[in-house]
């Protein structure tokens, strides 16, 4: 058969020929609605191909964004991929050192930064001096007054520039993107997607019985695009000929509500925190959101109760979705299998509720013990998540030495069950994990049935030193504003649920919890501000 290489940069190509006047509503940098279409996308990627090449940069040089979702953050996921560079989608919630130590691992040539992250540009400018040019993602009458090496805006850069094809030898085995993990231990770490292992994640995930996006569907993610390609959405939805609508800075629950309803949104993404913003903000209007059939939730575990909300108040489906930077990032949806299909209503409810999901084809999971030793799939043995598959790292950027084992199983710091229908239900993180008097208590469970309450609004439960049990769990929560549920009324609601010895000895009321860069619950800090609560 014909040997034609899977390259991003074809699928926007595919999208601008075959569905070009399919309108990409983005919120641009400088704070207004931009409504271009695929066509018009595609002809501006190829004219920032142009721009680049005429940089003169080696092949696979890095190239970096500073970005959130907007349509210029989309061109140069096209127009980077297509001028044979890889694209190094800067988080820019990472501290100041993270995002120096990502720059200069990654040699970032050239650095394209949305003018709110000016101040994050201006730091990399003084501690990486390698980085020859700076492109802010505005017009030319917003470029911010900021003293830069090579500063342009990117208007006027790609506007001098004739449209580019790339160069004819890429090969679907080049990099495409490099994206870094928030590496809460220790430095972060960079995960180099290559165009072929993309373009198959994108595939396996539009599937039906994964993401089931179509010609008419209308994808919103809010999940970041510098975050592990934001789910491949921005691939996924050109390819299927569905909508892209790029909320920008705009993630606020008022603000998706209105979006969801403008734009006639069918399919979101994002993490929990975000929806239940969307969902609180629905339910105190009384709106409804006709149009929205699927919400695809991971990042962190989704609350049965979210859940259930979603489907009584509003008629619409949570899926829930596990991945993480080094799987691309799908690893399991939480979508009914032919077998969980057969099952009574119930037992599919269940597993649906409490469970991350399946794996899609393409990946591989298992479980280990501590010796690396398989344990059995009965949905009770808790172990260590393995995963393996076309789109799973198989070593870390700037590293030779692989990150799997001998039999290519990445080793994923989750701890997880797997049960007989090959569902999953991620535990814990190994790190987070909660030992008492050498038993194990699932942290997530415990946050779970904490949310069920319905005056408290988050929960975390992390583990702290005692003198008697080695470790206790503690909560941390916070409450529905004007609400009077103490930290008494907390515990007893837990012990109600759970067995005795998982209930925390105490509760903590925070007025907020504290977020990591890819907005999970920040249990470090948490664990370092509570240390001494269980030691006289
Ligand atoms: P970082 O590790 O930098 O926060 P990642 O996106 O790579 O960023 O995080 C991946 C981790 O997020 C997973 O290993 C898992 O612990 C957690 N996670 C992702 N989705 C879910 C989910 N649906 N339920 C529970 N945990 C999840």
């Amino acid at each position: 058969m014909q040997d034609v290489q899977l390259r991003i940069p074809d699928i926007l190509r595919y999208a601008a020929e075959q569905h070009g006047d399919l309108t990409m509503p983005s919120l641009d940098e400088e704070g207004s609605w931009n409504r271009d279409t695929y066509s018009a996308a595609w002809q501006r990627a190829r004219r920032l191909t142009g721009a680049i090449a005429s940089l003169g940069l080696a092949h696979q040089s890095r190239i970096a964004s500073l970005a959130l979702n907007t349509r210029r953050h989309m061109e140069l996921y096209y127009g980077v991929t297509g001028a044979g560079h890889i694209l190094h989608t800067i988080n820019p919630r990472f501290s100041e050192e993270q995002i120096r130590f990502t720059v200069e691992q990654a040699d970032d040539a050239v650095i394209f930064f949305d003018p709110a992250f000016s101040k994050q540009a201006e730091a990399i400018a003084k501690a990486c001096p390698s980085v020859g040019k700076f492109v802010a993602l505005c017009s030319a009458d917003h470029l911010p007054d900021l003293s830069l090496p090579g500063l342009t805006d990117y208007e006027s850069f790609i506007a001098a520039a004739s449209p580019g094809d790339g160069p004819s030898g890429l090969s679907e085995r080049d990099g495409a993107f490099l994206c870094y993990t928030s590496g809460t231990t220790g430095n972060p770490k960079g995960v180099l997607y290559s165009h072929r292992s993309c373009m198959i994640h994108a595939l396996a995930a539009s599937a039906p019985g994964n993401f089931n996006i179509g010609p008419g569907d209308v994808v919103l993610p809010c999940a970041s695009m510098y975050h592990a390609t934001a789910w491949a959405l921005p691939m996924v939805a050109p390819m299927n000929g569905a909508r892209l609508v790029l909320p920008g800075s705009k993630l606020d629950g008022e603000t998706l509500l209105d979006l969801c309803a403008r734009e006639g949104v069918t399919h979101a993404w994002g993490v929990p925190t975000i929806w239940k913003a969307v969902l609180d903000a629905a339910l105190q209007d009384n709106r409804k959101l006709p149009a929205l059939r699927r919400i695809y939730i991971g990042g962190s575990a989704v609350p049965p109760q979210l859940k259930r909300d979603f489907a009584d108040h509003l008629d619409v489906e949570i899926v829930q979705i596990w991945g993480m930077t080094e799987t691309s990032p799908l690893g399991v949806i939480g979508t009914p299998s032919a077998a969980l299909k057969r099952q009574p209503q119930q037992k599919q409810d269940e597993i649906l509720h409490a469970k991350q999901g399946r794996v899609p084809f393409g990946i591989e999971l298992d479980i280990v013990d501590e010796a690396g030793k398989a344990l059995p799939h009965d949905g009770a043995t808790s172990g260590r998540l393995m995963v393996r598959g076309p789109w799973v790292v198989n070593q870390y950027f700037g590293h030779e030495a692989p990150v799997t084992d001998a039999h290519g199983w990445f080793d994923t710091g989750d701890v997880a069950t797997l049960d007989p229908l090959g569902y999953m239900q991620i535990t814990d993180r190994t790190k987070d994990i909660i030992k008492s008097g050498g038993e194990w208590i699932s942290s997530i469970e415990l946050e779970n049935t904490a949310v069920e309450h319905p005056d408290i609004t988050s929960a975390a439960a992390i583990g702290l030193p005692h003198p008697k049990w080695d470790e206790r769990p503690l909560l941390v929560f916070s409450k529905r504003a004007g609400s009077s549920v103490s930290s008494a009324d907390a515990l007893a609601f837990l012990a109600s649920h759970l067995p005795k010895w998982w209930v925390p000895e105490d509760a903590v009321i925070a007025d907020e919890l504290p977020l990591t860069a890819t907005g999970k619950v920040d249990k470090k800090q948490l664990r370092q501000i509570h240390a001494g609560h269980y030691q006289a």
